[in-house]
């Protein structure tokens, strides 16, 4: 068995989302080195703009990283939207973004770094987190919700994330579950995310917020919805149960299609789980048609809503595992 130092040696992560960046790297331990999270513009922000934002956060991450005398195994960048095989994002719906060759941008923002870079989905990313580091890590039928502004899955067959023929895959917040709901930011109507994403449940519970112009960050509208619940409030309890309900219908597609023994739900909407989930599952077990939903356990992710970031440094931890060891360093300061 291979065993390496692990002291010298670090991997970074990076969620986009359309309020928030995170990065977080990781050593070979999986110990986290930094966690940071900043307020971002995604939304219907140039995205040459949300590109260099990005960049400059996960250059000051590297930086940090190697500030502390570590070696970076790879950067890996987790967005809401389809990526391709290349790093190129093809369309991301809550980033108004479409042919953003995302990857490219960031090595040259890196001034072609040695080490790799890479950009996938941001689901995919969370599902490799859930199964290194999660409640129900080495679960091999696993599927990750990223629930927030955009709804999407990261599924994992067989311990195996399923990519299909372009890496399109688990866009499950664009399937329609309700004909009669609101249009998405994709063009089309009723999308699982139109009814029960970040936005919906804000739109009902706080229909004051958006008087003042589109929402940028909805960190502080999910902790007022929250406190509202906690207080038992008929109207966010009754929202919170009406986007359950659309999240388990949009869980029992997946359960019908892919049996898997668990959908673990993380991003901006974890901490709304326990308002959410019962409502789910009522609707997975009314919708599947195997007995006790083929086994599948619907349950809140305990990554903190760092799960994307992570999964991305757990890739580049994961080729370690696999074998792929890291590079010398082109120069060692000495003296
Ligand atoms: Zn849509």
């Amino acid at each position: 068995m291979l065993v390496l130092d692990g002291e010298p040696y670090a991997a970074v992560g990076m969620e986009v989302d359309a309020d928030t960046l995170t990065v977080v790297a990781l050593d070979l331990a999986g110990t986290q080195l930094l966690s940071w999270r900043r307020a971002f513009v995604g939304v219907d922000s140039p995205p040459g703009r949300s590109v260099s934002a990005i960049a400059t956060l996960a250059s000051r991450a590297v930086n940090r990283v190697i500030a502390q005398n570590r070696q970076v195994l790879g950067l890996t960048v987790g967005v809401p939207g389809l990526v391709d095989a290349g790093g190129a994002v093809t369309f991301a719906a809550n980033l108004g973004w479409h042919g953003v060759d995302l990857r490219a941008e960031l090595v040259r923002a890196l001034r072609d770094p040695g080490f790799e870079v890479s950009v996938d989905n941001d689901a995919n990313l969370a599902a490799l987190a859930e199964q290194r580091y999660g409640a129900y890590a080495g679960t091999a039928n696993l599927v990750a919700i990223r629930a927030g502004v955009g709804v999407g899955a990261g599924i994992l067959v067989d311990g195996h994330v399923l990519r299909g023929g372009r890496g399109f895959t688990g866009e499950i917040g664009h399937v329609q579950v309700d004909p009669t709901g609101p249009v998405c930011r994709c063009g089309r109507t009723g999308c699982l995310e139109a009814v029960a994403g970040v936005a919906a449940i804000v739109r009902r519970v706080l229909p004051e917020t958006e008087a003042d112009g589109p929402v940028v960050d909805y960190a502080p509208e999910v902790e007022e919805v929250l406190r509202r619940v906690r207080q038992a409030d008929p109207v966010a309890i009754e929202a919170l149960a009406a986007a359950g309900r659309h999240l388990g219908h949009g869980v029992a597609i997946l359960a019908n299609l892919v049996n898997p023994d668990v959908v673990v739900v993380g991003g901006t909407l974890a901490p709304l789980a326990p308002w959410l989930l019962p409502h789910a599952e009522s609707e997975l077990r009314a919708r599947s048609v195997a007995p006790d939903s083929g086994g599948c356990r619907l349950v809140a992710s305990a990554l903190d809503g760092s799960a994307t970031a992570i999964g991305g440094a757990a890739r580049a931890l994961a080729a370690v595992d696999a074998g792929h060891l890291p590079r010398m360093p082109a120069a060692v300061a000495t003296g």
